[in-house]
């Protein structure tokens, strides 16, 4: 029966596909230095013309990397389709998430932080950077934000894995210093512990994953112990599943108000990260 005639099976409207706020453009840069903060965390530095005007206000925010092609090593900087990124080949780019863990407006430098582990995109590229290698970045996203009055009558509790390192770093230098802050790290090796900021008022305490155990587990029975009093903000990040583990309990287990704690997977055990697993 011809479309529109009276009992006619007419389709739905397919819904229009979804589309996103386009990203910040990619700034091309170049690797300058890198330097092992432990065995396990490079940091590197990249540095170019195209940082200016990258301004990051908040801690805890991030960037996405553009990483070479695995095959070849070109760099390409990929549309933006409306809802994810495509080479002109219209393959997926290589994108990972990192904390802008320095920028230096006048030399024009972000510092990365980033952890090496097996079989990762960005881990092989930290191990192997070098200065001149050519990668983009784009962003910040949003990172922590608390209001300043607020924070004055708070006391925070931090808690990740060694991904939430540099992130962690920089809430420490961040809060204000006359407020308690106690942080829980996990490490999945001893030589991952590092040496954080110094601040009045911190207590720090490093929790090392038994070899085997899930990511997280040690993390999620520290948030299950700690002691939240009634004007404790919560920050957490690291692996998913252990963070969904730990969301639970923060808001159905204690019933804490979701304004009080900022809780964020930032990677999953057995996947590869994808460009918007962060948003
Ligand atoms: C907001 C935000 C900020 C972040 N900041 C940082 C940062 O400053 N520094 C940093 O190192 N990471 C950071 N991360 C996490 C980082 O994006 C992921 O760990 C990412 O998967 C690393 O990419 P990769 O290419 O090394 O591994 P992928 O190719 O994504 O994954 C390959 C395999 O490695 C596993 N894997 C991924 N990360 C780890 C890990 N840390 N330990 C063990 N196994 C892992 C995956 O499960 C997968 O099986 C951040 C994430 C977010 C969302």
């Amino acid at each position: 029966m011809p479309e529109g005639l009276p009992g006619a099976e007419v389709d739905a409207p397919s819904p229009a596909p979804s589309r996103r706020r386009p990203p910040p453009p990619f700034r091309r840069v170049t690797v300058i230095r890198t330097k092992p903060l432990t065995p396990r965390l490079y940091r590197i530095t990249l540095n170019g013309s195209e940082l200016e005007g990258l301004v990051v206000e908040q801690p805890a925010s991030s960037v996405r990397v553009l990483l070479p092609s695995a095959s070849d090593g070109s760099l390409v900087i990929p549309r933006w389709t409306g809802n994810q990124f495509l080479l002109p080949n219209d393959e997926r780019p290589i994108i990972r998430t990192l904390t802008p863990r320095r920028v230096d407006a006048e030399k024009l430098e972000l510092d990365v932080d980033v952890v090496v582990h097996d079989g990762g995109a960005a881990s092989a590229w930290a191990e192997a950077a070098q200065a001149g290698d050519a990668v983009a970045v784009s962003g910040p996203a949003r990172g922590y934000s608390i209001e300043t009055n607020e924070a004055a009558q708070s006391d925070f509790y931090l808690a990740g894995d060694e991904t939430a390192i540099p992130a962690i770093s920089q809430l420490l230098e961040a809060l204000p210093p006359s407020r308690p802050v106690h942080v829980t790290i996990e490490i999945a090796a001893p030589q991952a512990q590092i040496v954080l900021p110094d601040r009045p008022q911190t207590t720090i305490s490093w929790r090392h994953l038994p070899e085997g155990a899930p990511p997280g587990e040690t993390l999620v029975a520290a948030v299950a112990d700690s002691d939240l009093g009634p004007q404790t903000r919560v920050w957490v990040a690291g692996e998913a599943a252990a963070v969904q583990r730990i969301r639970r309990h923060l808001f159905e287990g204690r019933g804490l108000a979701r304004n009080r704690a900022t809780v964020r997977g930032y990677w999953k055990y057995g996947r590869a990260a994808s460009a918007g697993d962060d948003d």
